[in-house]
């Protein structure tokens, strides 16, 4: 894409209200505007970056036998009041009446849809296991809505929700599931660790993903030699301890929660007679897990560990980068405009032929942050070529023209 189609609109100073450094970075680099606290609407640039996360979460669950569905925003009390979750979590939930006079709330979370969703469609044992999905938009009164993408108030969540015959079952699911979650983290850039934390009001335990990063919410505890990590509320060790599973000492962290797995054992389907006829005929209660990642602050968690504030500059992952290489010409050159048009259908490509000083177009480049840059200029064209730089070793070379598309 050519930088003058770009709907986009870089600034140079940092927003007055930004309070991190992802609300500063993709306000500043145009791929997010800020519509009201908690609330940011994706602009092309960013909903780029958000369709490649979106997509690897997508290509994961599918892996583990995920079935992609839609439930809805809109929420009828009827629903919530099988469980009390109307009035338990009211503070959370947007609720209010509609013209009707009935009571309707905005999903914060999806447990009551699914399981009516389930005890519709499932009857027995041959039916299970199974395990739904969505990609969708979530709505939580956050008292302090803050940290831009990081907390909203309106954000994405992928949430998933699987259905067993027993706890065995279930656990096996739940193992795999928690495998396949560090594998897409790692995916789209994001290191994290496996954490025992609380499992609220349905059960004893359950495992957040958490990347460590001093701008984090969240304090963790982890092993420097093994996988032994918990969160603080939980945390029966403190920092510099030893290991309770091996040698290794105990390390204390803030961190970003980026996906959380629960155990709902038969809490939803009980209360909401959610049965299946086991092979011996009789009737139970379906086991359920759910899974939760948050999408757009995950989005947030790759800029708050990717910005690199000492030369004010993002370097986004290649698996996430909304392009993968930016070239730059610094004259007006028929060889930049050439090898664009030679690569441009080959990779994802921005090429800025705006004609604007060289020191913008650098500033700007530096909040896009494609992981690779080709400067076209008269000075590296007189020693043989573009320069390519891979802007995360820092490593810079003259390429002959006709050798950077092998090259890339
Ligand atoms: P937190 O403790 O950070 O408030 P939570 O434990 O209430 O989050 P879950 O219900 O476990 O959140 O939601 C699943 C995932 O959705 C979380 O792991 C997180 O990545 C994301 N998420 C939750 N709340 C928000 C929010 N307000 N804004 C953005 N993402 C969120
Ligand atoms: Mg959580």
């Amino acid at each position: 894409m050519k930088a003058t189609k770009l709907f986009f609109k870089t600034r140079k100073e940092s927003p007055k209200d930004a309070d991190s450094i992802n609300a500063n970075v993709l306000v500043r680099g145009g791929y997010v505007q800020k519509h009201m606290a908690g609330v940011y609407g994706l602009l092309p640039l960013g909903l780029k970056v958000y369709r490649k996360i979106e997509n690897i979460v997508r290509e994961g669950m599918n892996s583990i036998d995920g079935q992609e569905i839609m439930m809805n925003v809109l929420q009828p009390r009827e629903l919530w009041d099988e469980t009390g979750r109307f009035s338990e979590i009211s503070e959370i939930m947007y609720q209010f009446k509609d013209k009707n006079g009935k009571d309707i709330g905005l999903a914060p979370t999806h447990e009551e849809q699914v399981t009516d969703i389930i005890r519709h469609h499932i009857k027995s044992y041959k039916d299970l296991p199974t395990s739904l999905y969505q990609i969708q938009v979530k709505f939580r009164n956050e008292p302090r809505a803050k940290s831009g993408l990081l907390r909203g108030r309106e954000f994405m969540m992928k949430d998933m929700y699987s259905f067993h015959v027993d706890e065995k079952d279930f656990e096996n699911y739940y193992k795999k599931v928690g495998e396949k979650y560090l594998d897409i983290f790692s995916k789209i850039g994001l290191k994290t660790k496996y954490v025992a934390a609380d499992g609220g009001i349905f059960s004893k335990y359950s495992h957040e993903f958490q990347v460590i990063c001093p701008t984090g919410e969240d304090t963790i505890y982890y092993c420097d030699k093994c996988d032994f990590a918990e969160n603080k509320e939980i945390a029966k060790v403190k920092n510099e301890d030893k290991c309770p599973k091996c040698d290794g000492k105990i390390i204390e962290a803030k961190s970003i929660e980026v996906g959380n797995i629960f155990p709902l054992k038969n809490k939803f389907s009980s209360a909401m007679g959610a049965k299946f006829v086991d092979n011996n005929g009789s009737e139970k209660d379906l086991i359920m897990g759910c899974y939760g990642i948050g999408l757009t602050r995950a989005l947030a968690a790759i800029v708050e560990v990717y910005f690199d504030q000492e030369n004010n500059m993002m370097i986004w992952p290649e698996s996430v980068a909304p392009f993968d290489v930016e070239i730059i010409s610094l004259e007006k050159n028929k060889e930049a405009e050439e090898l664009y048009e030679k690569i441009k259908d080959k990779i994802e490509i921005l090429y800025d032929d705006r004609d604007i000083s060289a020191g913008e177009k650098f500033a700007e480049a530096d909040l896009i942050g494609a992981p690779k840059r080709v400067i076209v200029s008269e000075k590296s064209l007189k020693s043989g070529g573009a320069e390519l730089i891979d802007l995360k070793s820092g490593e810079s070379q003259i390429v002959e023209i006709e050798e950077i598309a092998s090259v890339l």
